[in-house]
């Protein structure tokens, strides 16, 4: 039977994952982050020292990359499930300013991309999909049942990661976190490989002046709509 999938793009910190993560429980879907993917590729190339001093890619990188393993553990009885590298579950080594500050570089890569994108695809085989990122309905699931722009002013966006990284305890300035944001919406916007864009036929959720509860409302009723017809 065709599985359903639903899309949320973005930029960083408007609210997409929250929501995603919400609207899988409530609908019983398997939710993926595909940013945590690109922070967990990251991550390999920065532990396995193939990242230069200014920060880009070397050029052996390829050698390793088919051997890269990203997936996710299976979802607990609150449907959340956590992205692996190798095996390994990562999600406390990935969100961290270091990774967020050498994440969109390693993204703009077409190689990395395309490995990425089939991962992604895959998952629609197997299960009913909310899928969170910057390409998703653009790209990953260009036909996908329903797909959401989200979005919120920089101001908003900065200050909820800031707080994000204030409730897990690691002490960082709202400026810090501002200027990742900028130089990752920058980078996101205008890299060559699917940059970010707001997807053809996508609704918008515009959650500035939206709390949690709104847009989940928002987003579901729509989600019942369709799924009624
Ligand atoms: O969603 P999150 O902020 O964790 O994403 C981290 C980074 O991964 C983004 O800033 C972007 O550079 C990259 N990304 C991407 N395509 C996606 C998801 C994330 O390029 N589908």
């Amino acid at each position: 039977m065709k599985k359903t999938i639903i899309t949320l793009d973005g930029h960083s910190g408007c609210g997409k994952s929250t929501l995603a993560k919400l609207l899988a429980k409530e609908l019983n879907f398997l939710y993926i982050d595909t940013g945590a993917m690109y922070r967990a590729i990251s991550l390999f190339f920065l532990e396995s020292k193939q990242i230069l001093k200014n920060g880009k890619l070397n050029s052996d990188f390829k050698n390793t990359l088919d051997s890269v393993n990203i997936d996710f553990s299976k979802p607990n009885e609150n449907g959340e499930s956590w992205v692996r590298l190798n095996g390994e579950i990562v999600e406390d080594k990935i969100r961290n300013i270091e990774i967020s500050n050498l994440v969109s570089e390693i993204s703009k890569n077409a190689l990395v991309r395309n490995k990425m994108v089939l991962i992604q695809q895959s998952y629609s085989a197997i299960s009913n999909l909310i899928m969170d990122g910057r390409d998703i309905g653009s790209v990953v699931f260009p036909d996908a049942d329903i797909k959401f722009w989200v979005t919120a002013s920089a101001e908003k966006r900065a200050y909820r990661r800031w707080l994000e990284y204030k409730q897990k305890g690691k002490n960082i300035s709202i400026q810090q976190v501002t200027q990742n944001i900028n130089f990752r919406d920058e980078n996101d916007q205008n890299r060559k490989v699917s940059p970010l864009i707001k997807p053809i036929n996508s609704i918008i959720i515009d959650s500035t002046d939206m709390n949690i509860e709104q847009t989940f409302n928002f987003a579901l009723t729509h989600i019942q709509n369709y799924l009624k017809k």
